[in-house]
């Protein structure tokens, strides 16, 4: 059974914070803050039986007000990932979002669901995170329900929850935007992490990483993780991987990794139609928690999403929730060693 604890973490535009810690009693601790609804620690044990923190992130609340711009742990939202130009249309009107990232609009704007004060409750085996985002933050239509339940299972997986209504029409792309490093979060480079991924295809993206709308083979290209390969053996010159798969049909884990150095390896599973693979290839020498440096590829995220850009693409899956409609998503990371 999963136990909850929490601690005070500080305050918000007046608005006290918590850190809360999940323990399922069986390996698994994971720490959550209701700024954000960020993950701010995930402890798992190694194949001896150590113990390590998993998830990069900062020790203190000011931290992640002040400089989360790797977004570490965070829930993104309300639409993850890329817009191209900052504006969409939408049942003939057009939306204009604030440009944060070049042209592009990139996780959720200015002050996306990242950088809010949720809403806590405990539930069973967890924690419930609530946001109602008004209609026209951030330039999105419609008022946005959004509760997020992180729990932890017996066999040792953080499962995510997500549900969502609108009062009208709009654009959802949720994710959580977690990096791990399964040797520990201040070990450093993830090139020797060994990846696999159901995913035949990728969606192609321009200089901008907004897609160009082609659904390419990964065959015969890097992006070729259908058999196990280490992240840094085909990385390149290249500034590292940031790439939306198609996730395959399929049952059991879409994604896993593994450490050969502890044994620690992470499975995810999740009802998304994609993943961003994204290797921390923007980490700069980022202050973490303990003193460590948060350098390039010190860190991989496996962000379970729709594809970037979806509202300029109508060949990919929807992304418009509507009115009456529930949004909902399910992604579980379990972790393991061996
Ligand atoms: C994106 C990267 C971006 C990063 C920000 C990822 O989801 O794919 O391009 O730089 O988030 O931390």
């Amino acid at each position: 059974m999963t136990t909850l604890t929490a601690i005070p973490f500080g305050r918000v535009d007046g608005q006290p914070i918590s850190l809360y810690t999940l323990a399922n009693g069986s390996g698994l601790e994971v720490s959550i803050t209701n700024y954000g609804a960020i993950v701010q620690a995930i402890r798992v044990p190694d194949r001896r039986g150590d113990m390590a923190d998993i998830a990069l992130g900062f020790d203190t609340l000011a931290d992640y007000v002040a400089r989360n711009a790797p977004y570490f742990g965070a829930i993104c939202g309300r639409v993850a990932n890329r817009i191209a130009g900052g504006r969409f249309t939408l049942d003939g009107r057009e939306y204009r979002l604030a440009a944060n990232d070049g042209l592009n609009a990139l996780h959720g704007g200015m002050k996306g669901f990242d950088k809010r004060v949720w809403t806590a409750d405990p539930v069973t085996d967890g924690l419930r995170l609530r946001l109602v985002s008004v209609d026209g933050e951030e330039g999105y239509p419609g008022e946005l329900d959004l509760r997020v339940r992180y729990t932890l299972s017996a066999d040792n997986a953080l499962v995510i929850d997500y549900e969502a209504t609108a009062t009208r029409a709009t654009p959802v792309n949720l994710t959580n935007h977690t990096y791990f490093n399964l040797a520990g979060h201040a070990a450093g480079s993830i090139e020797a992490h060994v990846l696999t991924l159901r995913a035949a295809h990728h969606t192609q993206f321009d200089n901008t990483l907004t897609p160009t709308g082609a659904i390419a083979p990964v065959a015969g290209t890097p992006l070729d993780f259908r058999t196990p390969h280490a992240i840094g053996e085909r990385i390149g010159a290249a500034s590292g991987y940031d790439n939306n798969f198609v996730l395959d049909a399929g049952t059991g884990p879409c994604a896993r990794v593994t450490d050969p150095a502890t044994g620690r390896i992470l499975e995810m599973e999740t009802t998304e139609p994609g993943v961003q693979l994204y290797t921390g290839n923007f980490l700069d020498n980022v202050a973490g928690k303990a003193g460590a440096v948060y350098r390039r590829h010190g860190g991989l995220c496996l962000e379970a999403q729709h594809f970037p850009d979806s509202v300029h693409h109508p060949h990919f899956p929807g992304t418009i929730l509507r009115p009456g409609e529930t949004y909902t998503q399910r992604t579980a990371y379990r972790f393991a060693a061996s």
